[in-house]
């Protein structure tokens, strides 16, 4: 099975000249979304990692499968606003300007083995800052994972202190 068949391409969105992957043929189908999460998870079970992480709000979909999968905790990590209690937050860069993400701070523990899930690596920048939430919280990242990765933006320089698996190339 070719995922690639399940993942199409959007021209001008969300704003012109940015041609959008679009995941929704591939969470529409079981067998396909089924197929991803076993390849996502290849590898990893000999990691002992204790956690997933996945970022708001597309790396929820598959973060959460690849946890139940692992059979490890799940932990969303948000946009400003959305969390109650004490959280922690880190700044990225954007094309213009920034923007910021959150963790519930209690949700990682000191020790804390972490795989970073999100669906897209583009330039980088959301996946660093979530790594950096994890280590404010005495956890250790053990692989970024992706299901797509944009090789043409070198998003993977920017983690290349970590192990990185990403499932299909453009
Ligand atoms: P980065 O910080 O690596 O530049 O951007 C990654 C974030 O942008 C991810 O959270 C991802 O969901 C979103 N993203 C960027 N480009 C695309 C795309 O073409 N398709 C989808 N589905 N998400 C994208």
């Amino acid at each position: 099975m070719d995922l690639k068949n399940y993942i199409t391409d959007v021209p001008d969105f969300p704003k012109e000249g940015i041609v959008f992957k679009d995941i929704s043929p591939l969470l529409v189908n079981a067998r396909a979304t089924n197929y991803a999460v076993e390849l996502l998870a290849k590898g990893l079970y000999d990691i002992k990692a204790t956690k997933v992480i996945g970022i708001e709000s597309r790396g929820f979909l598959f973060g959460s499968l690849l946890a139940q999968k692992l059979g490890l905790g799940f932990v969303p990590v948000r946009k400003p606003g959305k969390l109650p209690g004490k959280i922690l937050s880190e700044s990225y860069d954007l094309e213009y300007g920034t923007d910021s993400l959150e963790i519930k701070a209690e949700s990682i523990a000191e020790g804390d083995l972490v795989i970073v899930h999100d669906d897209v690596l583009a330039t980088g920048g959301t996946a660093a800052a979530a790594c950096r939430l994890v280590e404010h919280c005495g956890g250790k990242v053990v692989q970024c994972n992706f299901l797509m990765e944009l090789d043409f933006l070198n998003g993977r320089k920017k983690l290349s202190s970590y192990s990185l698996h990403s499932l299909l190339h453009y």
